[in-house]
């Protein structure tokens, strides 16, 4: 595709066609050609697009006032979502502060821990332990706890960065420990740093419950989260989630930490929050985290759009239609019937080596042997080839060539958590046709059969 000139700039260069319009899971370009949104943009539009209460809700509060600045007034819309996203959490966990996306969520929460401590008399704990890899946002803040060099590397001298531990990329294990082991040997590679950094230095443990891009949707055993929360408990650590892409219902419950029974200290949300009808996000901490700092002089933090009153009416319609609609209940049934595709795959085509995810929060990752996990010849460039071929026969994945920590090409599938059986029946057919034509280029073996 040409490149029309253009002023704007973004990451790299990548002609695109102009964007029309969008409609349920549907995004249609200029010259009519439709895409099925199959990655909801960047993990963000949940409830589809152009959902028409939402929008007529918009214009309601577009016709009242478009910004309120907090320090001058409380708005409805605020307060109202605010008790919503509360009544929502794990209880204890009920102070909402509002930001406007994942990188500010993520920096909010970092802060919100350390201030607390200082109110508490441990201002030797600053450091903030998260896992490699992991991705929690582009700002200098949030790219000290990132453990992606693909996005840290230019920067590193200009943030402090913070100690990692290995993501739990149990499916590259090749080892004689059950599931439940190996959970609690990753979850214990906490407790080695806890230590090695000195258990009074560390402020806190931030991780992704379900990956996202930069791990291609990594779950973890069970027994990982109950162990990682009992070690932070243990050494008076925080627990920080970044739910920024699981939250929201992406993973088929409200918060991923559901799915444990983990109840963190503070949960990060954006995306799927705001649902892209309007940047938003959320950070929540206990109701006793935030009454000291207010009793010890407030929050030192804010952001000027922080509550805005059209945002925030944009998210309070946005859990509205997910509770009018059930589409977090949605997401679930859907979410299984994707992933049982998506393995079925598997038996079609075997450079598939792994399919993961929980709820619509899905990824298959290509490699060269499934056997020993070795991934693809870099210069096939695969997560690129293949999410064009996608691209071009109307279906959009999201991929990022990044495999624990190293390179590897892993495909996310993550369609509006309002996607239909027949949807999927769409995805399947024109991703099988792309991974047809991805085979053929590089004579790669398709074994012909039972595609369920
Ligand atoms: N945290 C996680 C887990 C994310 O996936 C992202 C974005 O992809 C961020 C934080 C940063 O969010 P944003 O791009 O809205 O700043």
């Amino acid at each position: 595709m040409k490149t029309e000139p253009s002023h704007l700039f973004y990451q790299s260069r990548q002609p695109r066609p102009f964007l029309d319009y969008g409609e349920g899971i549907y995004l249609y370009d200029v010259s009519g050609k439709r895409y099925i949104d199959g990655s909801s943009g960047a993990m963000v539009s949940n409830i589809g697009h152009s959902n028409p209460t939402v929008l007529a809700k918009m214009k309601a509060q577009m016709e009242r006032a478009t910004f309120g600045y907090r320090l001058h007034f409380r708005t409805e819309p605020s307060e109202q979502l605010a008790a919503k996203v509360a009544g929502l959490m794990p209880a204890g966990l009920d102070r909402v502060f509002f930001v406007s996306g994942g990188s500010e969520a993520v920096e909010t929460a970092i802060k919100l821990a350390r201030q607390y401590a200082v109110t508490q008399g441990q201002g030797s704990r600053w450091k903030v332990i998260s896992r490699m890899p992991s991705y929690h946002g582009a700002t200098m803040g949030s790219l000290g706890v990132t453990g992606s060099p693909l996005f840290t590397g230019a920067f590193a001298p200009m943030f402090e960065e913070m100690p990692k531990i290995p993501a739990p990329t149990c499916y590259l294990d090749r080892d004689n420990l059950s599931e439940e082991e190996r959970g609690i040997k990753y979850a214990e590679m906490l407790r080695e740093k806890i230590l090695a950094e000195g258990p009074d230095s560390v402020l806190a443990f931030l991780m992704e419950p379900v990956g996202g891009a930069s791990t291609g949707a990594l779950v973890a055993p069970d027994s990982y989260y109950a162990r990682v929360a009992e070690i932070c408990r243990e050494y008076g650590i925080l627990l920080i989630y970044d739910e920024v892409m699981t939250g929201a219902g992406r993973t088929g419950t409200f918060l991923a930490a559901e799915h444990w029974g983990v109840s963190p200290d503070i949960v990060a949300m954006s995306k799927g929050f705001g649902a892209g009808y309007a940047p938003l996000g959320a950070v929540v901490a206990r109701n006793d985290m935030v009454e000291a700092l207010l009793d010890a002089g407030g929050f030192q933090h804010g952001f000027t759009y922080a509550g805005n009153p059209l945002a925030c009416a944009a998210g309070l319609a946005v859990l509205e239609e997910m509770e009018a609609h059930d589409i977090i209940g949605n997401a679930a049934r859907m979410g299984d019937v994707l992933k049982a595709r998506l393995s079925g795959l598997m038996e079609r085509y075997p450079f598939i080596g792994d399919v993961r995810g929980k709820g619509l929060l899905l990824a298959f990752e290509l490699v060269s042997d499934r056997e020993t996990m070795a991934v693809l010849p870099k210069d096939w460039n695969a997560n690129v080839e293949l999410v064009e071929l996608a691209y071009e026969r109307g279906l959009i994945i999201y991929s990022r060539r990044t495999r624990g920590g190293k390179e590897g090409d892993h495909f996310l599938v993550c369609p509006p958590l309002i996607v239909t059986e027949a949807q999927i029946d769409e995805i399947m057919e024109i991703l099988c046709d792309a991974l047809d034509a991805f085979a053929a280029r590089h004579d790669l073996p398709v074994l012909e059969g039972a595609l369920s």
